[in-house]
């Protein structure tokens, strides 16, 4: 089995599941109850956050779990536009956030908010200056993505930040596909609100956090017995809670190492692409090495993956939920019809092997030699 396809998911780290079984069957107090069983979970739920707060280096309790960035992103986006509704209705956004974002955008413009979407380059990223161009007195909210999910483009976030730093205005950044693939001291990023999910890390899914900065204030999305301090109600998944919080400790121990072995894989990826098909066509610009988004034109992406998964190799053809659907994050960076037809994201662990890519790439010239006959 060749697995590249770990912007869409990937598999739970081995120390992090052994945690997750530990808790499940020994530590499986409700932190809630008053005896020692509930004392024990509640300091490993207490232990958790900490190991969470430290690697985006922020405070312990500024980080809410969550059952996963899309709910992440639906707490802060719906929480932040109703507070902060008699300030202002425009939010701004762009055209290539995931659809936990989009739809939720939706939902708000039908309630009255007036949504700017910013266009990407054709590199998939967004212009600082657009952002300025866009920005309005009563912006109440911005929301980006610091890493593109099809495309691994960056977005100026620190930029943003920075010019947002003493306004009204509440900054969510959506760092679901950023989260420890690119070094970052939150605390120092002037964002008030960040999403992150567990399975793209390496720990189960169903479990996210949002980043609150301290005084801001966003209303709970679920209500009930008032765990999270109040901000999210329902006991907490404790194995889940702690297998994240395992996957983010390896994972951010071993963030050097971890992402030269990923920058190899792709330089070799890269490499062999450019040395075997002359009709493959690179998309966008992606500012961490862990995704690439490929054409090989002539081929129909859903035919492709059909041919490389009968071999054994799993990548997609662009976010996991679009589903045959037509990328709207390369049709909104410009590209042409038969490009986005054929496209193709590879994404990597640092678990990845050069042998994965090399049976990619024999997949590739096997399918491409029918499919472009
Ligand atoms: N945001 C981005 C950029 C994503 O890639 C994803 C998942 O693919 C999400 C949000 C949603 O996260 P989750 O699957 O944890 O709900």
């Amino acid at each position: 089995m060749h697995y590249l396809d770990n912007s869409a998911t990937t598999f739970v780290i081995k120390e992090a599941a052994d945690v997750a079984y530990k808790v499940m069957t020994e530590a499986f107090g409700n932190p809630s109850s008053v005896h020692k069983m509930g004392i024990d979970a509640e300091r490993i739920l207490e232990n958790s956050r900490k190991m969470i707060s430290d690697a985006l280096c922020v405070k312990k309790d500024e980080v809410f779990f969550t059952s996963g960035g899309t709910e992440s992103i639906n707490t802060a986006l719906l929480g932040a536009a109703h507070k902060n509704s008699r300030l202002g209705k425009h939010i701004i956004s762009s055209e290539v956030e995931h659809a936990a974002t989009l739809n939720t955008l939706k939902e708000l413009t039908s309630k009255g908010f007036e949504v700017t979407l910013l266009k990407p380059n054709v590199d998939g990223s967004i212009n600082f200056d657009d952002f300025k161009k866009a920005y309005r007195e009563d912006t109440i909210l911005v929301s980006l993505m610091m890493i593109n999910n099809e495309t691994g483009a960056g977005f100026p976030i620190n930029e943003i930040g920075a010019f947002l730093k003493n306004k009204k205005t509440v900054f969510h950044v959506d760092a679901v596909q950023g989260f420890l693939r690119e070094k970052m001291n939150v605390s120092k990023m002037n964002v008030d609100l960040m999403s992150i999910s567990g399975h793209k890390i390496g720990a189960p899914k169903g479990i996210g956090a949002l980043y609150i900065k301290k005084g801001t204030k966003i209303p709970p999305f679920i209500l009930g017995g008032g765990q999270e301090k109040g901000q999210r109600s329902g006991t907490e998944p404790l194995p889940n809670i702690a297998a994240f919080a395992e996957a983010v400790r390896i994972r951010n121990e071993n963030f050097e190492e971890d992402f030269k072995k990923v920058q190899e894989l792709r330089d070799y990826l890269e490499e062999k692409i450019i040395k075997n098909f002359d009709f493959a066509k690179i998309n966008g610009k992606s500012s961490v090495p862990h995704v690439l988004n490929v054409s090989f034109l002539g081929c129909k992406s859903e035919v492709l993956l059909r041919v490389l998964g009968d071999k054994g190799v799993y990548v997609s053809a662009g976010s996991a939920c679009s589903k045959g659907k037509k990328s709207h994050v390369l049709s909104a960076m410009g590209i042409e019809s038969n490009v986005i037809d054929s496209a193709i994201r590879v994404s990597f662990s640092p678990y990845n092997k050069k042998e994965d890519i090399d049976a990619f790439i024999d997949g590739v010239k096997k399918g491409a030699a029918m499919l472009r006959r």
